[in-house]
């Protein structure tokens, strides 16, 4: 019997809890488990809801991040689930929770960066909540957005044949966060890149919303807790497995530089280190060429295929011809 937190798991918990929670199902298009709800409006439209929390000493350390950073991330992982969803980002609620020995100036700079991100995305905060709290400050930011009806990107499409898409970099928030925590020095250009990475992501809306408009994509999620762990989120939903190419995994230089003055592998960044808020989609392969075209006269840079999905209920690395390896979904999980 599982009694518990530590052996329930993040994501354990969430189903346990998500019994129940739908009285009126008729309108919900995704509920719990998907990266944000979507509700259908009347007009066919539908809204999408997503909430996160930053909470002092699990999400970051006050001692090492900036108010401006602090804001803008808090706003930033809610932004990413909104664009998984290929929606634009419309409103958000903002409650802060804090401390004594927390600095106005802290909290000024930390609605700086939101409202700077904000501003970018033409997002509007409309409203939140404020208290005080013992020792850690906590932040909690809901965002609401937009997408059509006949656009919307879930988790749960994924086909057999499909390929599957990184619009970015992974593993380099991972390398980022690894500088922080064992304070290495980061004067170098590549250093501080990576740390600004992990401080500062940049949710990938317009991307999102570009692909979503595409009528291509087959699922999308963001990259927040891992490439194996987010992928397994998809093909769990869509009833699939995955077969990942090592020699297509796209390394940034910064990451590769990182692994080579400090010895880690980068296929582990790669594979399993979360916080890059890039997105992950899998798309008919017959319309991959095409959509990589235009995404990268779009974007100025590739869309990287990295694999396809395959029948099955795993995923599996192609390591080298014949040599396939399978993989278990070892990204950021709290309680574990
Ligand atoms: P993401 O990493 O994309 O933000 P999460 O892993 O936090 O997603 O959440 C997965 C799903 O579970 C989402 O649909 C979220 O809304 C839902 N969820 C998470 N925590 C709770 C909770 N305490 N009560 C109800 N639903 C929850
Ligand atoms: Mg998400």
């Amino acid at each position: 019997m599982i009694s518990t937190l530590k052996q329930l798991g993040e994501f354990g918990l969430i189903d346990r809890i998500s019994k129940g929670c739908l009285i009126r199902p008729d309108r919900v298009i995704r509920g719990i488990g998907d990266d944000a709800a979507a509700v259908m409006f009347p007009d066919e439209t539908i809204l999408l809801l997503t909430t996160d929390f930053l909470v002092e000493g699990i999400h970051f350390l006050r001692s090492s991040i900036s108010g401006f950073d602090l804001g803008h991330k808090s706003l930033a992982v809610n932004l990413s689930d909104i664009a998984a969803m290929g929606g634009l980002a419309r409103e958000a609620l903002v409650s802060i929770a804090v401390p004594p020995d927390c600095d106005i100036e802290f909290i000024d700079n930390c609605y700086r960066g939101m409202k700077a991100l904000a501003a970018e995305h033409t997002v509007n905060i409309i409203g939140g909540d404020t208290t005080a709290a013992r020792s850690d400050l906590v932040i909690s930011v809901t965002v609401c957005g937009s997408v059509k009806k006949e656009k919307i990107l879930c988790r749960n499409g994924a086909r057999p044949g499909d390929t599957i898409c990184l619009t970015g970099y992974p593993g380099e928030s991972a390398a980022g966060l690894h500088l922080v925590l064992n304070d290495i020095d980061t004067q170098t250009d590549v250093f501080t890149y990576l740390r600004r990475r992990h401080y500062s992501p940049l949710p990938h809306l317009a991307e999102g919303h570009w692909l979503a408009g595409t009528g291509a994509v087959t699922a999308a999620i963001d990259i927040s807790d891992g490439l194996s762990s987010d992928l397994g989120h998809v093909i769990r939903q869509s009833g699939v497995g995955a077969r990942i190419h090592m020699d297509r995994l796209p390394v940034s230089d910064a990451l590769s530089q990182f692994c080579r003055r400090l010895g880690p592998d980068a296929l582990d960044y790669v594979l399993h280190g979360g916080e890059d808020y890039i997105l992950l989609c899998t798309l008919s392969s017959a319309d991959f060429v095409d959509i990589a075209r235009k995404f990268e006269q779009r974007f100025q840079r590739p869309l990287y295929s990295i694999g396809e999905i395959i029948t099955g209920d795993h995923i599996e690395l192609v390591k080298a011809p014949g040599k396939i390896q399978r993989i278990s979904s070892k990204g950021w999980n709290h309680f574990k």
